[in-house]
Formats: structure tokens, C-alpha cells, sequence
């Protein structure tokens, strides 16, 4: 089985189904990871971990995706796959899941303006 690019070490808040990505879904990019062994239990958060503990641990994380060969692929992954928990690609889960909203609004407009111009052509 893939191992994920970075295991929680620490009992961490990361529910069991979150399954790992499969190498043919999240491609080769895992290999590179720096995260692959987490020791410092950097990228999930453990338990009833305080507001300020959570804001250090997870700019430290980030400062890793700052440094990984393959932050834009894990990124991707992350918000495709989607990755409810955690640090990935450098960004939070709060973080991932304001650039999936930006994203499907986009996607939104984009939609309404091919159907506001294929109406335009039409009439
Ligand atoms: S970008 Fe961050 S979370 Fe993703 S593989 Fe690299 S170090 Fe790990």
C-alpha cells in the first residue's frame, strides 16, 4: 500500500476513513515528499489541541511545503481528492476549502457567461 507523504506519528484527530491516496489517483509525487516521516507531527492536529499550539504547528508544516519538490501536485491532490484534514500542499483545510469555494464559483460564472453569449449568437 502507498504510504501517505506524511503519517501522523501522534494520536492525531484524523478520522479512520481517510483513506490514502492510490499511486495511480495521486501519481508519483509521494516519493518526493518531505513529509514522508512527520516526527514532529507537524501536518495533523492532535486532539483537543489549543487555538494558538494549532496556528505554530501548522505554520511550521507549512514552512516544510515551503521547501517540497512537489507542493503543487500535492496541493492538487488535496483539494481534488478532497482532503478534509490537515496541512497539504501548504495550506490548511480552512485554507483548501476557501480555494475550492473560489474555484466552484468560478466555474459558476464561467458557466453563465458561455450561456449568455451562446444566447447572444442564438438571437
Ligand atoms: S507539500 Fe507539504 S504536505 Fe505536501 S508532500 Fe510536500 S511537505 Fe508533504
Amino acid at each position: 500500500m502507498l504510504q501517505l507523504p506524511h503519517q501522523p506519528l501522534q494520536v492525531a484527530a484524523v478520522p479512520p476513513q481517510r483513506a490514502p491516496a492510490r499511486e495511480d489517483e495521486a501519481g508519483p509525487w509521494h516519493a518526493e515528499a518531505v513529509c514522508r516521516r512527520d516526527e514532529a507531527g507537524l501536518f495533523f492536529a492532535p486532539s483537543k489541541e489549543p487555538t494558538a499550539a494549532r496556528l505554530a504547528r501548522e505554520e511550521a508544516a507549512k514552512r516544510v511545503c515551503a521547501r517540497c519538490p512537489v507542493m503543487v501536485e500535492c496541493r492538487e491532490h488535496a483539494l481534488l481528492q478532497p482532503e478534509p484534514y490537515g496541512v497539504w500542499g501548504g495550506l490548511t483545510a480552512a485554507e483548501r476549502r476557501v480555494v475550492l469555494a473560489r474555484r466552484r464559483r468560478r466555474e459558476v460564472e464561467l458557466r453563465k457567461a458561455a450561456a449568455t453569449e451562446r444566447i447572444a449568437q442564438a438571437g
